[in-house]
């Protein structure tokens, strides 16, 4: 196996362009563990990690532009006031360790349905800058992921950053699992709420994160956002519904597609309550 290691963004490019079927590697939490279990076996691995561009993170323009080296303790350390959701999704990622070590970008390369960092990205309308020494292209992440650990990534592009405009509001960010860290998500959600907006997305309960876009529309129509009126009963139930509605999950070794269902119309339920008292109070 050969082994790459850049030191910079450009001669990560040139690597890409050079090795077409090399695999990124940044955390190697994802990639490493394919290694060992036998599920690939990459002829040429391109280490990222010495790539400093990558590790940087800025604020222009009313968004956010976060290089896809940024590990998830950094995420929840730095970001935890411009992306709460995000901050949120990281501390249920894995344990310290994999907190450390594992990265937005890494999660965003899998492409799992389940990647934690994903439902907080879609919810916020973020966008992935994908780089090649062809040029930049950004793309809405849900143009990016397009099916269980699959994207339109070329083979000679590598993922640069992603970005997403500040919070301008209460996020959430809910997941279900067998206990309480170290766990896939059996379903999670995520919801952006902003002056007059609001986002969300399903993970881990359809072939990639999803925006309840149903529920988007019915919660902007049923909320009183002038008066700030708290969330009756009826409404909270609905957008649990709607939410439950936009899934399609699977039954699997983790659950039930009809536990998944009951569980997001729960989580779906509390996010909305929660971040609608958090706006209002
Ligand atoms: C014990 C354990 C617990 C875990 N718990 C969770 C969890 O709770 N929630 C969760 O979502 N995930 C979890 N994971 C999975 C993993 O930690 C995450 O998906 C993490 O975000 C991967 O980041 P990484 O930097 O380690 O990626 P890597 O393993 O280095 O790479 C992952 C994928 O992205 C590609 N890639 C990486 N960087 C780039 C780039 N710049 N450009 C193009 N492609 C790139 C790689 O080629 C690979 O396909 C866990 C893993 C382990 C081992």
């Amino acid at each position: 196996m050969e082994f790459l290691q850049p030191a910079d963004w450009r001669g990560a490019l040139e690597a890409k362009a050079a090795h077409p079927g090399a695999t990124p590697v940044w955390g190697g939490t994802d990639v490493m563990v394919d290694m060992n279990f036998g599920r690939s076996r990459p002829d040429v691995l391109l280490d990222l990690t010495r790539v400093g561009e990558l590790t940087e993170w800025r604020r222009a323009d009313g968004r956010v532009r976060v290089g896809a080296g940024v590990s998830y303790s950094r995420a929840i350390d730095e970001l935890g006031e411009l992306a709460p959701g995000l901050a949120l999704a990281s501390r249920t990622v894995g344990s310290p360790q994999i907190r450390n070590r594992g990265t937005i970008g890494g999660n965003l390369g899998s492409s799992s349905p389940a990647g934690d960092a994903l439902p907080p990205l879609y919810a916020s309308g973020a966008t992935v800058e994908l780089a090649s020494v062809r040029g930049v292209r950004e793309l809405a992440v849900e143009e990016f992921i397009v099916g269980p650990k699959r994207n339109v990534l070329a083979e000679d592009e590598l993922i640069a950053a992603f970005s997403f405009p500040a919070a301008g509001g209460p996020q959430q960010f809910s997941k279900v699992g067998t206990r309480n860290a170290m766990v896939i998500a059996v379903c999670s959600f995520a919801l952006d709420l902003r002056e007059r907006s609001l986002g969300t997305c399903i993970g881990s309960a359809a072939p990639t994160p999803r925006r309840a876009v149903e529920a988007e529309a019915f919660a902007l129509d049923a909320l009183d956002w002038d008066g700030g009126r708290p969330a009756g009963e009826d409404v909270l139930v609905r957008f649990g519904e709607l939410v439950a509605e936009a899934a399609s999950p699977i039954d699997d070794v983790r659950g039930t597609a009809a536990y998944r269902r009951h569980a997001l119309s729960v989580l779906a339920r509390r996010a909305l309550k929660w971040a609608w008292e958090a706006r209002c109070a």
